[in-house]
């Protein structure tokens, strides 16, 4: 079998969960749990936990982002959070996209793109999560909805930045539900988002970028979902949150 090109990425995404002693307690957990794994280790954690989870995952595998941010550089935007102010206590990456903040929070395309202009152009790096809803599946519009939400969320990106873009795919229907999208399933997603990747930039830039799976991971399905040829790494809600449990999918090969 070939080696691919692309680093494993795992990440945990904690949504609106734990304080800071609860982030302190469950890093020193993991990182004697995850210190001998292959894969590079992201948590995306609450705001006001960030700086906390940075002193304490110093010198780990461990690499802490947020969660969402504003797409201007400052101003008056009253409970907004800006790109330098997450780099100002060491966040390294920010979710953008994610079906909670699209659907809840009513996020567009436009509006994702212009936070991930920002947080690229800030120096943050970014997962950009994509996905359908199960109406959009259930009217076979997956491949249709994934292609503008990419153009769109992806706009004006440059190749160069690329390098700094994760993607997630994160069937709407999958997230927190139980019900994962099947290993096929989910591969011929991949598949079809690096396909578009590479015809909007390059096939190199395709070659190179991670492509997560989300949605209803746990350890005992992240071993099938990673054998998967354009599954690159997992992006865990749920079963993030306990350390032992997270550490179970960091460590899906042993
Ligand atoms: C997520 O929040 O990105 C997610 C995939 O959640 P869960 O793993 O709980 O489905």
């Amino acid at each position: 079998m070939t080696q691919s090109p692309r680093p494993v990425v795992i990440a945990g995404n904690w949504k609106m969960y734990k304080t800071i002693a609860e982030s302190v307690d469950f890093i020193k957990a993991l990182v004697p749990l995850v210190q001998e794994s292959p894969s590079q280790v992201l948590l995306a954690v609450p705001f006001t936990a960030i700086k906390s989870a940075v002193d304490e995952a110093k010198g780990s595998r461990i690499t802490i982002g947020a969660q969402n941010m504003n797409d201007a550089s400052d101003g008056a935007f009253t409970g907004e959070i800006a790109a330098r102010m997450l780099i100002d206590v060491g966040a390294e990456f920010v979710i953008l996209g994610h079906s909670e903040r699209r659907h809840l929070f009513k996020e567009s395309n436009t509006f994702i793109n212009r936070k991930v202009k920002r947080a690229l152009s800030e120096g943050l790096k970014v997962i950009l999560c994509v996905g359908e809803t199960l109406d959009q599946l259930d009217q076979g519009k997956t491949h249709e909805v994934l292609k503008e939400q990419l153009l769109e969320s992806l706009a004006e990106v440059s190749m160069e930045q690329m390098k700094s873009v994760t993607l997630a795919y994160e069937p709407v229907w999958a997230v927190g539900s139980d019900c994962p999208a099947t290993p096929l399933q989910a591969q011929e997603a991949h598949h079809f988002c690096r396909d578009c990747i590479a015809k909007a930039w390059n096939p190199e830039v395709a070659e190179h970028l991670v492509i997560q799976y989300g949605g209803s991971v746990k350890p005992d399905n992240a071993k099938e979902l990673m054998a998967q040829k354009d599954i690159d790494g997992l992006l865990v809600g749920g079963a993030s949150l306990s350390a032992e449990t997270f550490s179970k999918i960091v460590n899906y090969q042993d």
